[in-house]
């Protein structure tokens, strides 16, 4: 038995916690974590850990960070609390909105605040429908999304989500869910004579033509899939997935909850091929993960349908527009903006996949390295020419993990995908620290 401080929290933890994905085995072993400071993680029995995947993806600022933590305070002070419901607002929502405006594309201009994610995509699903309700084609209900993609687990969301390990125990779906394949430059086969690119942008054309254009709501994209496995599109993906869209009429939502706010070098994701979505959505890096909040954008067009109808919206989250949440996150944007995250998560990013390249690139069993920004995947496999994945009994993606986590490196895998993406306040010492790490946890356990 041991009885060291983590461990002893621990059982108390199994007495009582559930946690999402629990599984006990997965559980066993798991760290209790306690303190923070920048991009170390601290647990109970004060070993110290780069925070490999900053937090969910979510916190790029790090722990610790005063002006945070100030916001959240003061504004707690002042008024914690007070409705956002029609007919009530605060000024810090409004703040927010005001300064969305200014910094996400250029055709978004209004929003509408949940508490994360999955409550940003059931909320663009469901502005989608009344959309389209009041354009006259209430036929148009249906939800296009990738194979690969996630968009949260709440019931919509998870409907929407295409990593198929997340339906088998809440079937039956929603009806009208449909999923394309992934755009991921390692693993996409195109036809011969097609780009890679166009040829995976057709296959949401394709799945347009079979169900019919006036059934088709949205189409519902991560610019780059995080959960999935960090999966870069090929440059010509995106200015045709918009052509399709447009010819179809079907809402281009870009599910921005990672890439949003200069994760991938830029700071909203779609930036890198210059295409403007209809709807977006965020949450995580607008608060750093210091208070629950995401929200939605909508374009200038979906708006103007939306508020001239002279229909209320019957969609509610009591904490949507949260004073507190808003007031970090107006905190947070003064951060983003005023440190460069888009700029320093570039130049990181560039050195940490080039450092992985450069450590992992020769190894037989490392099948691709990539990243854009500070997201990066490494994905291993039994047969680098063949492309061909280990047997999922072998564990090799949880076993390079724990190997890390031995060395001061916690992060997470999606199957046999490595994924990396540290705080963006990282030091660079530290990011060369991450690529060390990886290199060795990889030769302990493939040699
Ligand atoms: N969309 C994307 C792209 C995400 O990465 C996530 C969370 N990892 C979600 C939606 C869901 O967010 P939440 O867990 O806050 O509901």
């Amino acid at each position: 038995m041991l009885n060291d401080a983590e461990s002893v929290m621990r059982d108390r933890d199994a007495a009582h916690l559930v946690h999402p994905l629990h599984s006990t085995a997965g559980h066993a072993g798991a760290k209790v974590w306690v303190g923070g400071e920048g991009e170390i993680l601290i647990d109970a029995n004060g070993g110290r850990y780069i925070d490999g995947l900053s937090g969910l993806w979510n916190n790029t600022a790090g722990n610790g960070r005063r002006e945070l933590i100030e916001a959240a305070h003061d504004q707690m002070q002042m008024m914690a609390f007070a409705s956002g419901y029609t007919g009530s607002s605060n000024p810090r929502a409004i703040e927010l909105a005001e300064r969305l405006a200014g910094l996400t594309y250029p055709n978004i201009n209004h929003f509408y605040f949940t508490s994360g994610g999955g409550e940003s995509t059931d909320s663009n699903i469901k502005l989608a429908r009344h959309y389209w309700k009041l354009r006259g084609k209430p036929d148009k209900t249906k939800v296009i999304s990738r194979l690969w993609g996630y968009h949260g687990t709440t019931f919509a969301a998870m409907c929407a989500t295409g990593i198929s390990t997340y339906w088998p125990m809440f079937e039956p779906r929603i009806p009208g869910f449909i999923h394309i394949p992934a755009a991921c430059s390692y693993r996409y086969e195109a036809p011969e004579g097609t780009s890679q690119g166009i040829a995976a942008a057709n296959e949401l054309e394709k799945a347009i033509l079979a169900e019919g254009p006036d059934t088709i709501a949205l189409f519902i994209v991560e610019p780059v899939p995080g959960a999935g496995g960090v999966l870069i599109p090929p440059d010509d993906y995106f200015p045709r997935i918009r052509e399709i869209c447009d010819r179809y009429e079907v809402l281009l939502v870009s599910d921005e909850v990672i890439t949003g706010f200069g994760r991938t070098g830029k700071m909203f994701g779609l930036e890198h091929w210059g295409v403007q979505p209809d709807l977006i959505q965020f949450a995580k890096a607008i608060t750093s993960g210091y208070f629950p909040l995401g929200g939605i954008g909508m374009s200038d067009a979906v708006a103007d349908v939306l508020l001239s109808s002279g229909q209320a919206w019957m969609h509610a989250y009591t904490y949507s527009a949260h004073p507190v949440g808003c007031a970090v996150a107006l905190a947070m944007l003064d951060i983003v903006e005023g440190e460069d995250f888009p700029g320093q998560a570039a130049a990181k990013g560039a050195r940490l996949l080039t450092g992985l390249r450069q450590a992992l690139g020769d190894h037989p069993n490392v099948g691709d390295v990539r990243g854009l920004g500070l997201m990066c995947g490494i994905e291993y496999v039994q047969d680098r020419a063949t492309k061909t994945p280990f047997d999922a009994a072998e564990a090799v993606g949880p076993r390079i993990h724990a190997a890390g986590v031995e060395r001061g490196l916690f992060s997470r895998t999606r199957g046999d995908v490595y994924q990396i993406a540290p705080p963006i306040v990282t030091s660079e010492e530290n990011i060369d620290r991450c690529v060390e790490i990886i290199a060795e946890a990889t030769k302990a356990v493939l040699g």
